[in-house]
């Protein structure tokens, strides 16, 4: 899944689920087709699956506050047998069936710069694409034009002005509460994706 998310900073949210969480990493440029180009990708908290498809607003002054907009859907393939290790060594080989990404992706970390006592550690990756027929030299930037959702063909504008849905992301001492989706209660019965949260999973 990736949500482009504008937030402080317009991003896309890299998400792959591995072992019944999605592993994440906020992208800062829209991701290239281009092998020579490098993107920031810095690694985030791990989130539960189901907001993997979530599309709608987060409150201001909440974690990640502003608009969500699920950008690409699809499935994930290592090109590995020892995933888990490779995330955990820092380079992870991967192939893409999205709609939007496709083909042969490598996420690479990058040495730990500016790592102070006290302070939780940033993990910076680079999300590049690597040489195969998905990728495109001639047109680095061709994703720059997917400004639609994948799921409801929506810009970020009409999400922002129009969107019911609501996810509450309170962070609690510094690190992020489970997430709780909320909505008005007839918005909840006409809309699937909204389900109630589960006992133990409320915001406080
Ligand atoms: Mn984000």
């Amino acid at each position: 899944m990736v949500q482009r998310h504008d937030a402080t900073r317009l991003h896309y949210d890299f998400r792959l689920e591995l072992d019944g969480v999605f592993k994440s990493w906020a992208v800062t440029k829209t991701p290239s087709l281009d092998p020579a180009v490098k993107r920031l990708a810095v690694e985030v908290e791990d989130h539960p699956l189901d907001y993997g498809t979530f599309e709608g607003t987060i409150p201001k002054g909440q974690y990640g506050g502003g608009t969500v907009q699920l950008w690409d859907r699809g499935t994930w393939t290592p090109q590995t047998d020892t995933p888990e290790r490779d995330l955990a060594n820092g380079h992870l080989k991967i192939l893409l069936r999205g709609e939007r990404m496709k083909g042969k992706w490598a996420l690479v970390r990058l040495r730990d710069r500016d790592v102070r006592p006290g302070r939780a550690v940033r993990h910076n990756w680079l999300l590049i694409k690597e040489i195969d027929e998905e990728a495109d030299r001639a047109h680095p930037d061709a994703l720059e034009k997917d400004i639609t959702s994948v799921k409801t063909g929506r810009t970020l504008d009409e999400i922002a002005r129009k969107s019911h849905a609501v996810w509450n992301s309170n962070r609690e001492d510094g690190k992020p509460a489970r997430a709780v989706r909320t909505a008005p209660k007839s918005v909840r019965s006409k809309k699937k994706m909204l389900r109630r949260p589960r006992t133990g999973m409320r915001a406080r």
